[in-house]
């Protein structure tokens, strides 16, 4: 598409190995994108805050940059997707910044986005099965699983040997390329549990089709919940739920205090979340969610940001993986953040000092 040569300038750090890509020759940014020029910001949903904070983040980082922007959200819902991003195409966007809601559907509009001679990052979420997608600013998302997954088995004491306990797994929207590495690190520890049967699933529900939440919705993990707790729960208590996103967590907690968890005698179990959502953060203040992962989306603005402003510029693109993420026609440069693990005993080091949060937006 814009027949970039890419060069790779190995760098070795201590921990990781940090790569940059030479963005050179780039016809789109050599002719007619300079600074001062409109990025296409495309997010799928305000329904969960972490997406209007990232693309209030991407405006302000865009804007620091000498960029203006042209943000949209596609109300979880493809097709409205499709029609933003050719809207942003047919304005004469400079570049697009997406964060898409099904993976797979963007394949003609990125076309165009081609055709057009714009650059596409993917935000977040992998864009699937198509060539045309430069760059993918994410989280290290196998190791959001891996750390929710650990910390069911440190607050179980598994490794100490003890159990059996009872677990529910839930998982993401099938549409998202994230919730597979989500799944698969978590499950890459626990497996050995279930394994040796110091965690049961009295559902049965163990593969990721069968325990998918479309669009993430927590109405719709309330449900399944509701459903696993009449039929598999007569005479049984459980003890974890892997939840792999706050909203989703929120849904399994109504479930469960419905059926009177959290009340003497029947405590709730370990459940995990991810994004530091503010309700979410709430609970795990007030005792009911145990856990989440903080995803620091002010740096992942900024990587985005930045991408887009050494594409247009001639820069060369840093990224720091160009091996994982392979989109089924190409593996897609990636520059990758960490994620950190919060829960009552770390959430003031964690958000309040970093200024994700306030103290007295907790209380
Ligand atoms: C993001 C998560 C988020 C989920 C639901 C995923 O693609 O990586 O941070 O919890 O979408 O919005």
């Amino acid at each position: 598409m814009h027949n970039r040569r890419a060069s790779l300038a190995a760098i070795a750090g201590a921990v990781s190995v940090s790569l940059t890509l030479s963005a050179c020759g780039g016809e789109n940014s050599s002719e007619g994108s300079p600074k001062g020029g409109t990025i296409g910001i495309a997010m799928p949903t305000k329904a969960s805050e972490r997406w209007i904070a990232d693309g209030n983040n991407v405006v302000t980082d865009l804007q620091a940059k000498g960029y203006k922007s042209k943000l949209v959200y596609g109300e979880d819902d493809p097709r409205t997707q499709v029609s933003q991003i050719e809207n942003l195409i047919a304005q004469g966007v400079d570049a697009l910044i997406i964060a898409a809601i099904d993976n797979k559907s963007l394949n003609n509009v990125l076309q165009q986005a081609a055709a057009a001679k714009i650059p596409v990052i993917s935000y977040d979420r992998l864009i699937l099965g198509t060539k045309n997608v430069d760059y993918y600013a994410s989280f290290d998302n196998d190791q959001v699983g891996r750390l929710q997954a650990r910390y069911i088995i440190d607050k179980l004491g598994l490794e100490h040997g003890k159990g059996p306990f009872n677990i529910e797994l839930f998982a993401g929207s099938s549409d998202d390329n994230n919730t597979k590495y989500f799944f698969d690190g978590a499950m890459h520890l626990l497996q050995p549990y279930l394994d040796s049967k110091q965690l049961v699933v009295p559902s049965g529900q163990t593969a990721l089709n069968q325990v998918t939440t479309l669009r993430w919705d927590g109405g719709t993990a309330q449900k399944r919940m509701d459903d696993i707790l009449t039929k598999s729960y007569r005479s049984r208590k459980v003890d974890a739920v892997l939840s792999p996103y706050d909203g989703i967590s929120i849904g399994v907690l109504s479930a469960l205090k419905s059926d009177d968890y959290g009340s003497a005698g029947k405590p709730l179990p370990v459940i995990t979340g991810q994004d530091a959502e503010l309700a979410s953060v709430k609970s795990i203040l007030a005792g009911e969610q145990t856990q989440t992962v903080y995803k620091d989306t002010r740096e992942l603005a900024e990587v985005a940001a930045s991408m887009v402003d050494d594409v247009l510029t001639d820069q060369p693109v840093k990224v720091n993986d160009t091996s994982t993420y392979n989109n089924g026609v190409k593996t897609v440069p990636a520059y990758l953040l960490q994620p950190t693990s919060v829960d009552k005993t770390n959430y003031e080091v964690a958000l309040v000092a970093g200024g994700y949060y306030t103290d007295a937006e907790l209380k």
